[in-house]
């Protein structure tokens, strides 16, 4: 039997399985998984990973976003040196 690929495994975390084919893929893949402690390790480990990513937010302005305006602002302000 074939292990599952580490694409496989990211397709079966998100569940893609519209179609028929798909649905078969994933009860494939379930299938090995209860079968395969070292694909389901591979499996875990993954899903670990993709519960951090997408519980990550969008990004945010740095902490300095604020300082980095201001030394925009005095780039232009920056014409009245004396
Ligand atoms: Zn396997």
């Amino acid at each position: 039997m074939n292990h599952l690929s580490e694409e496989q495994l990211i397709l079966h975390y998100y569940g893609e399985s519209d179609d028929a084919a798909a649905a078969g893929d994933a009860l494939a893949t379930e299938r090995h998984l209860e079968e395969c402690g070292e694909c389901r390790a591979l499996y875990v480990s993954l899903q670990r990973v993709l519960n951090v990513v997408d519980a990550l937010p969008v990004p945010e302005r740095s902490a300095d976003y604020g300082a980095e305006v201001w030394q925009r602002i005095e780039h232009r302000l920056g014409a009245r040196r004396s």
